[in-house]
């Protein structure tokens, strides 16, 4: 690796003065990898180091970096029209609203926003309005799970079943309940793993009901907790909470900010397990991180009870002044016929199966627990014991992350401080990538396990 040259000295100093990071200690801010360039899967730091995103940014870039088609979509929409809010309308909205239904392969209506959070935000408030307008007045709850993540703001912060996340902050948004999520890695021995999924399940139709349905708006669950460390639920504890949310009146929410838009290896992953959510949030990969754009799927019957405007008080009264911005739609409908053209979903599955064949030695590895993989998307639990499942030390778990960048090679951790589970590697790079830089992973993180972690 490079060392720092005077210009990058300088911008590390202006760095430190200047910027405040996304949730990074400032123990771990200095000095900042600051990328130049980017091409593929590849990053280039201003030194000219260069390292395999295996995480695409923040789980977002999926088509790759360096795509001239989605810089000169925006641009020519920048040309145009620059901006014009969805309180009217516009051309490149129409078009990605349409283009988002045929990618949800059913009738959805488009509320567009710039964030993950701000589309969990709009979802939580059309939920609880939905079921005011519709004779249910008191539904206001929702039920999420522990471990899972659905944004920074306090809302979807409230929502968020990560517990180091939140109690600075408190109190947060209030009405949200969590379970337990349905992680089978865990389960108590002698139990099958779709016995653990039903009784997870369970919990959930429990909570409505001691809640009293009466007051529950809606569920709200990614398909596969990602952040939260890569925990894959079986398909009968998918087709129960659908059927549980459906006796009780309690809408579904899917957030597929991450799990969308290719990542799972389907369009989105929902359709993984071939449910109906009534509610489908989405952001990243709709753009593939190169603005921000996110949206808030709506199933029509839902929709339809927002149009009775006889007091002026039946509409959605939200707004944002950037969700939708026209070069965001003209940029993210390039990014889905990229996606669609280059056969990227496909691919995401043929990679993650790679990805998880190359890695399938490791499980003999002593710190490796357990290997779960969704599309690509892969998580790698890192314990201190095999028998006792106990979670590897922070400090483990950060070594390994560093030995990976001194390599080139950027991987994630993910999971719970202050409940103890900081323990799930993960590995998301772009669905663009080469056969090349997936074997350039599987040899590099296999070298530094079995390098200084070894023994
Ligand atoms: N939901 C999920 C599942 C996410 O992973 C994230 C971001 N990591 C969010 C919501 C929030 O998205 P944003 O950071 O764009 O607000």
């Amino acid at each position: 690796m490079q060392s720092l040259g005077k210009e990058s000295e300088l911008a590390v100093k202006k760095d430190q003065r200047y910027l405040w990071h996304n949730m990074t200690p400032y123990s771990e801010q200095h000095p900042p990898m600051i990328a130049a360039s980017a091409s593929g899967s590849w990053v280039t730091d201003i030194d000219g180091n260069t390292f395999l995103d295996g995480m695409s940014g923040l789980w977002c870039v999926n088509v790759g970096y360096g795509r001239k088609e989605l810089a000169e979509a925006a641009y020519n929409q920048l040309l145009s029209l620059p901006y014009f809010p969805l309180t009217q309308s516009h051309m490149p909205a129409i078009a990605l609203a349409e283009k988002l239904n045929e990618w949800l392969e059913d009738e959805y209506v488009i509320f567009f926003s710039n964030s993950g959070s701000e589309a969990n935000e709009a979802a939580f408030k059309i939920a609880r309005q939905y079921q005011q307008q519709t004779g249910q007045p008191d539904r206001h709850k929702f039920i999420a799970r522990y471990r899972g993540y659905h944004g920074s703001s306090l809302g979807a912060l409230a929502a968020t079943g990560q517990a180091q996340r939140k109690y600075k902050y408190e109190p947060l948004g209030g009405g949200f309940l969590h379970v337990a999520p349905p992680d089978s890695y865990r389960r108590p021995a002698g139990m099958t793993e779709e016995a653990f999924n039903l009784q997870c399940a369970q919990a959930i139709e429990d909570m409505i009901v001691w809640e009293g349905a009466e007051s529950v708006a809606a569920v709200i669950m990614e398909p596969v907790i990602t952040g939260g460390g890569v925990i894959v639920p079986h398909q009968v504890y998918m087709d129960r909470v659908q059927e549980i949310c459906r006796t009780h009146g309690v809408l579904l929410i899917i957030d597929e900010v991450i799990c969308g838009f290719g990542r799972s290896g389907r369009k989105f992953g929902h359709h993984n397990f071939g449910i109906k959510p009534d509610i489908v949030t989405m952001a990243k990969g709709l753009t593939s991180g190169y603005l921000p754009l996110s949206a808030t799927a709506v199933r029509k019957e839902i929709y339809e009870a927002f149009k009775d405007n006889s007091d002026d008080y039946g509409h959605f009264r939200h707004v944002n002044t950037f969700g939708g911005n026209p070069a965001a739609c003209a940029l993210a409908l390039r990014n889905l016929e990229i996606l669609e053209q280059e056969q990227l979903v496909e691919r995401a599955g043929i990679l993650g199966r790679r990805l998880e064949g190359g890695f399938a030695g490791l499980l003999e590895h002593k710190l490796v627990g357990d290997i779960r993989s969704f599309g690509l998307v892969l998580g790698i639990e890192l314990v201190a014991d095999k028998a006792t499942r106990v979670p590897a030390e922070l400090s483990v778990v950060k070594g390994i992350i560093a030995g990976c960048k001194a390599k080139g090679l950027i991987i994630g951790k993910n999971g719970d401080t202050v409940a103890g589970f900081n323990n799930v590697l993960t590995f998301a790079p772009p669905l663009s990538s080469t056969d090349e830089d997936v074997q350039f992973i599987i040899d590099t993180f296999t070298a530094v396990l079995n390098g200084s972690w070894a023994e």
